[in-house]
């Protein structure tokens, strides 16, 4: 990518692309000024979101069959959706199939080692808002079906 991309308010070249602290990247027009929050923004107010790319799944649509993917949003929500899915803009209404499931689960690294391995912990928030730790190397072996690394898990009470 040589040639610069155009800003499509003012017609000048796009800045750097600036990765926030939360790993989301944007683009700003190379007329804005500094982010300062002490003093309004001046220049262009352009700014180009980029939306992560969805990644196919290898699990199938259970209503349509079709392949599903990951996607994350721009508040860094994730998600299952079907591939099929769509939104047609001009219309502002969802195309094809509907299928969203979101991924409430998040982990949160600790301070702590794990008895086991001595490797280190995560908090693991379920979908269900039931809390554990577990070991930072637990994984999930999609194709085989087994779960992978050390398997130490302490349930939290809620
Ligand atoms: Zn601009
Ligand atoms: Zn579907
Ligand atoms: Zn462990």
């Amino acid at each position: 990518m040589d040639e610069k991309e155009i800003c499509p308010k003012c017609g000048a070249p796009l800045g750097e692309i600036i990765e926030t602290q939360s790993g989301k990247k944007l683009q700003k027009c190379s007329t804005a000024s500094p982010w300062d929050p002490k003093v309004k923004p001046t220049g262009c107010d352009y700014i180009k979101w980029f939306t992560p790319e969805p990644v196919t799944l290898d699990e199938k649509c259970p209503k349509c069959g079709s392949p599903l993917v990951l996607q994350v949003t721009r508040f860094g929500k994730k998600m299952k959706k079907c591939s099929t899915g769509g939104w047609d803009k001009e219309a502002k209404k969802a195309t094809g199939c509907d299928y969203v499931e979101w991924i409430g689960g998040s982990s949160v690294p600790l301070d702590e080692k794990c008895p086991k391995c001595g490797e280190s912990l995560v908090l693991f928030t379920t979908s269900a808002g039931k809390k554990m730790k577990k070991c930072s190397t637990s994984g999930w072996d999609k194709e085989n079906r087994v779960a992978t690394g050390c398997d130490y898990i302490q349930w939290l009470p809620s």
